[in-house]
């Protein structure tokens, strides 16, 4: 069986690899969609550009309802170039994309993951 699991992960190069293999190991997942675009915590906490959130909403339908994703992340990281917050201010705002994601895909798990700076990937609760 075909597995896709939804990853909304920072645009930077250096996280996308430890990101899908975490995933790809933890989860057993075959594929992982990715929605890239810069400090993706930031963006989903706030909710201040609307436009931004239903670009990033609009691709997590497509993986959630047209590839039957098994489950959605959001992944966040230290020293991000586009989101300027220190660590314990992004990880905060990986908890509440995780209530925002939560209410908007009730019936998929939600899990925040934390990159630091060896781009080791944490599971933030
Ligand atoms: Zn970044």
């Amino acid at each position: 069986m075909v597995t896709f699991f939804t990853v909304i992960n920072c645009m930077d190069g250096i996280v996308q690899l430890p990101v899908i293999e975490y995933i790809k190991n933890k989860f057993d997942v075959l594929y992982v969609d990715k929605i890239t675009d810069p400090g993706p915590n930031l963006i989903l906490s706030e909710q201040s550009d609307t436009l931004f959130v239903e670009s990033i909403f609009n691709r997590i339908y497509i993986s959630v309802y047209k590839h039957f994703s098994v489950g959605i992340s959001i992944a966040a990281h230290h020293d991000c170039a586009g989101n300027p917050s220190n660590d314990t201010e992004q990880k905060a705002q990986l908890v509440k994309a995780v209530k925002v994601l939560k209410d908007k895909y009730p019936e998929e798990p939600v899990y925040a993951l934390w990159l630091d700076e060896n781009f080791k990937v944490h599971e933030v609760a």
